[in-house]
């Protein structure tokens, strides 16, 4: 009895899954710790928003671990809005 078709349906997958599910990690060089925070800059305002861990893709975003969060500041001028979700 033959097996026919089927062998792979499309919830087989498992790269996407494990892509979606992929550990977050500080952008700071040398950093690996687990991101905790997306820093996103905004350069036409001067203006960085810390806040909750975003969409991964955003050129603009860069994830931070809780310690770079902490210490992590702004060039001369700039403004930091920081979400009050976060607690540190
Ligand atoms: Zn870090």
């Amino acid at each position: 009895m033959p097996r026919s078709g089927a062998a792979s349906g499309p919830m087989s997958g498992t790269g996407a899954k494990v892509d979606a599910m992929r550990e977050r990690v500080c952008s700071k060089v040398g950093c690996a710790r687990e991101a905790v925070s997306t820093l996103t800059y905004d350069y036409a305002d001067q203006m960085a928003a810390l806040g909750p861990l975003g969409a991964v893709g955003d050129p603009h975003a860069h994830d931070l671990c809780a310690i770079h969060t902490d210490r992590m500041s702004v060039p001369r001028g700039w403004v930091v809005v920081r979400h009050e979700t976060l607690r540190v």
